[in-house]
């Protein structure tokens, strides 16, 4: 914070603060704003502001930046997902390719050392950026006690920050299962799946939403008898188009994750050297009994707001426990915002990023404009699934005439080549208009090729504007090209 401490006798001064003996102390800064949560909402809202010329103070209760998505979300599950893989095609897909690497094995406390460090590099990376864009770190839990006014209770006493604005980005926690604790080594949330010491040789994970289908995958490709329990009757979670499910399911069961569906689980109990898992039909009947070394329980997680002081300001949750903030994040308090897992929307890290920024630039003056429709949504297994806008179950609900045009990877040169046949690309456009409504990909890269797919419907681009865009042949993204050609006109090219 750049303050020069003045010695007097015991007590070290600084400006605006002061320290008292061993016990702690107590400061006081002013700010334009101050951000409470540093994860990828909070600490791109933090840079942003200070960016925009604003004296910003980020407050982080956990030992390292990043949040969720950094520390226990995004990084940690894709590190392991990208070296299961690697591992997975050197032992199961190099042969046929004529790639000869002997026997292959996998060194899973090395695996778990790789994921750690990517989190420390990128944790890391942001303490710098805060450094570069002269972003004050406070560490400790954030409450607000008045409208502006923020307290800090740290390790080594308490930090009063006088702010002009607050933003509240304290994001998310694990839901719990009721009757269920975590001991977070036989009975996991998905932070403990992130960190298990050894690989299970069963594992029974309870929700085939994002979370739980990425994680099984990490261990089903490590070689776990992975079974996963899902209430619904589809995988894949909300806002997945019911096809691309399918298909996905389809793969993952090729691929040896075996699948219950409309079946709830009644109780998980810990049986010392195994868990216990009953569950039934949904709909009612049919009891039974699964046994497994490891349960992963991925139903979901909650906005975290506990310890803010929400009551103090008159700020009440909603009934899903989210902070009600109008479109340009202001809650009913003027001055205070709140952006990403803690208020309405779906729980992505991209979505807190861009509302972060949207946010500050409206503390700013700037304009508000957040487009809902054009989030993105992945599940990194492979082959990835990637998908914006509607589905064609949407659509229907709303009553909507469209026009579906699809491509397989099966008919994509590159694909093809490269051997990842499986999957298509499905564009559905306004049947009158021709503008691009959704985009839905699962195949190679579906991630990555999302995006273009994104950037065209952000511009309200048609069906037929990306299928006149030259595209680089051979790639993938000619797949979303064809799509687009068959949405357009009915024929794609190539298929
Ligand atoms: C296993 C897993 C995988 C995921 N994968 C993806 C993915 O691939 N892509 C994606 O987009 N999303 C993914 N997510 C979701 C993503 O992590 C979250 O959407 C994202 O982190 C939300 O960002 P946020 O800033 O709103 O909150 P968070 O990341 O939860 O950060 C909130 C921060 O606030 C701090 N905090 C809370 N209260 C206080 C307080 N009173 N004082 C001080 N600090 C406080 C917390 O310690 C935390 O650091 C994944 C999540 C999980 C669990």
């Amino acid at each position: 914070m750049g303050y020069k401490f003045l010695k007097l006798a015991s007590i070290s001064v600084r400006p605006g603060s002061f320290r008292i003996g061993v016990r702690g102390y107590a400061t006081t800064h002013d700010a334009d704003l101050v951000v409470i949560g540093a994860g990828p909402g909070g600490y791109v809202a933090a840079i942003k502001a200070a960016q925009l010329g604003m004296k910003v103070y980020s407050v982080e209760k956990d030992p390292t930046l990043g949040g969720t998505c950094l520390n226990v979300g995004c990084i940690p599950s894709k590190a392991l997902l990208h070296n299961t893989h690697l591992y997975h095609q050197a032992a199961h897909d190099f042969k046929h390719r004529g790639i000869e690497v002997g026997n292959v094995s996998f060194d899973f406390k090395k695996m778990m050392e790789y994921k750690a460090n990517s989190v420390k590099a990128l944790t890391g990376g942001i303490a710098m950026l805060f450094q570069k864009n002269k972003v004050n770190l406070l560490k400790g839990v954030g409450s607000i006690v008045a409208p502006n006014k923020v307290e800090v209770k740290g390790a080594s006493g308490t930090d009063t920050v006088n702010a002009k604005n607050i933003l509240i980005a304290t994001g998310s926690e694990v839901t719990p299962f009721p009757g269920v604790t975590f001991d977070e080594k036989t009975i996991v949330s998905s932070t403990g799946a992130l960190s298990l010491a050894t690989v299970p040789k069963s594992m029974l994970v309870i929700g085939a939403g994002v979370i739980g289908l990425e994680l099984g995958s990490v261990y089903q490709r490590l070689g776990a008898d992975v079974t996963a329990v899902e209430f619904l009757t589809t995988i894949g979670g909300v806002g997945i188009d019911g096809e691309v499910a399918k298909t996905l399911q389809k793969i993952l069961d090729k691929q040896g994750m075996k699948f219950k569906l409309g079946t709830k689980v009644m109780s998980v109990k810990n049986e010392g050297g195994g868990v216990s898992v009953e569950v039934e039909a949904a709909k009612g009947g049919n009891k039974e009994t699964l046994k497994c070394d490891v349960v992963l329980i991925s139903v979901g997680r909650r906005p975290y707001t506990k310890d803010l002081g929400l009551d103090k300001v008159g700020i009440a949750l909603d009934d899903r426990g989210r902070v009600p903030v109008n479109e340009k994040f202001q809650t009913k308090v003027p001055g205070i915002y709140a952006i990403g897992d803690c208020i309405h929307g779906p729980m992505l890290a991209h979505k807190a990023e861009d509302e972060g920024i949207v946010c500050v630039e409206g503390i700013k003056g700037m304009p508000v404009h957040f487009n809902y429709d054009c989030i993105p949504s992945v599940i990194y297994t492979f082959p990835e699934v990637g998908w914006v806008g509607k589905s064609e179950e949407d659509l229907k609900k709303e009553g909507k005439a469209y026009k579906v045009g699809k491509f397989p990877f099966l008919a994509n040169s590159r694909a093809k080549t490269n051997g990842e046949p499986d999957g298509f690309v499905k564009v559905l456009s306004d049947k009158a208009t021709d503008v691009i409504l959704g985009t839905h990909i699962i195949g190679p890269g579906g991630g990555e090729l999302i995006n273009e797919a994104v950037l065209a419907q952000e511009y309200g681009a048609a069906a037929e504007d990306v299928a006149r865009v030259c595209h680089a042949h051979p790639t993938c993204s000619e797949a979303l090209r064809e799509a687009n050609l068959a949405a357009y006109c009915g024929k794609p090219i190539n298929f």
